[in-house]
């Protein structure tokens, strides 16, 4: 198996689901692999895309790893049977590459690795979940529907409280019961009327869970973590930034329920920071490390490995993203959950057309690869990649 051709293009996405309102020039890059092999007589084509809520990647596919695939000799990036690698085509677009310096590569290798792994399934004829547990062997727990939540709740910039409450009820419609709502770039009483009026829309029994988007300084981490701690958040997501382990343990000696971290770190000996420098509690804690932020599927599996290995339940992963490859990649290796994104980031987030969760748990689609051919406006978007 041949890898011939990879197509790259940016587009633009929104965080809301009416894509008018302004949502700071958000890009990301869409790619497909194309392939000389064929599957019920047509050509394997791979999909990916880069993160959502960051930005697209195009230089670095284009200049760096992209070309880096097309070079090499089809040998290095398939198995014994000739069939595509994910894991070894993950090497040759690593070469040359030093440690550290992570930068937003991680996150273009990502796309590509997104790609690799949808043409890899499709060849084998697989959805992806099946193709990841069979190839990961002992190492996967395949489950076969995961635990979801719906991720939106951005400010609206006019009616934000009331038009909040309509998107909670919205999603509650959709058959989400558990949601997270974005906090931090208003007055913190602001907030918590936000968060009073997210609660009221969800249903009985519901969830919420709240992301302050990496925006806080200590001072104000720790006042919000007192003005929270009583209102009995499912998780507080994203408190300081990214890298402050510091603060974050400050937070978390200081918030008793849960807090969730994770989306903003690219690598194992980040990850191995955060566990032992922010201070989180293997027994309640929430790690969001997103497959596509850090170098792909290879990537997150180290990191998954390594903090199993210092502790941390499987339970514990529920991965950022929201859309349907971190819905297979959760239902592969047992993991706690996955987000999913029904009304923003369109057209990459949410289930299948017309999928909806049971129970608050969604099952990945089934046919071949990732699926994403299984939402009409996300397929024709790839297919426009030629
Ligand atoms: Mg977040």
């Amino acid at each position: 198996m041949r890898v011939l051709a990879i197509h790259e293009r940016s587009v633009p996405i929104s965080r809301y689901q009416d894509p008018v309102l302004p949502s700071g020039g958000l890009t990301t890059s869409i790619v497909a692999i194309e392939t000389d092999a064929t599957r019920d007589g047509r050509t394997v084509v791979g999909y990916g895309f880069a993160s959502i809520g960051r930005f697209a990647q195009g230089g670095l596919i284009r200049e760096r790893f992209a070309p880096r695939l097309l070079a090499a000799d089809p040998r290095d990036y398939t198995d014994g049977d000739g069939n595509l690698d994910p894991s070894r085509a993950w090497t040759v677009m690593m070469r040359g590459e030093k440690p550290g310096g992570h930068g937003e590569r991680c996150v273009a290798v990502g796309t590509l690795d997104m790609a690799l792994w949808d043409a890899a399934a499709k060849a084998g004829g697989l959805p992806l979940h099946r193709f990841l547990a069979e190839s990961l062997g002992g190492r996967a727990r395949p489950m076969p529907a995961v635990p979801v939540y719906a991720g939106g709740g951005y400010p609206y910039p006019q009616d934000d409280v009331a038009r909040l409450g309509d998107e909670m009820r919205r999603l509650a419609d959709l058959g989400y019961s558990r949601a997270k709502i974005k906090i931090g770039s208003a007055p913190l009483a602001q907030d918590v009327k936000r968060i009073d009026a997210a609660q009221r829309a969800l249903p009985h029994g519901g969830a919420l869970a709240v992301d302050a988007m990496n925006a806080y300084a200590l001072d104000e981490a720790l006042e919000a973590a007192a003005a929270l701690s009583p209102l009995g958040l499912w998780w507080l997501e994203d408190v300081c930034d990214p890298l402050a382990f510091d603060e974050l343990s400050a937070v978390a000696a200081a918030y008793p329920r849960p807090i969730a971290a994770g989306e903003a770190l690219f690598s194992v000996a980040e990850a191995k920071l955060l566990d032992q420098h922010g201070g989180l509690r293997r027994d309640r804690d929430i790690l969001l490390f997103d497959p596509a932020h850090c170098y792909g599927l290879p990537g997150y599996l180290r990191i998954v490995e390594a903090l199993e290995a210092s502790g941390w339940p499987r339970a514990a992963f529920w991965p950022h993203g929201g859309h349907l490859f971190t819905l297979h990649v959760a239902a592969a290796l047992g993991l706690g959950g996955a987000e999913v994104n029904p009304l923003c980031f369109r057209p990459f987030g949410g289930l299948s057309d017309g999928a909806a969760p049971m129970g608050g748990r969604a099952a990945p689609p089934e046919s071949a690869g990732i699926g994403f051919e299984t939402r009409a406006e996300l397929a024709a978007l790839f297919r426009s990649l030629g």
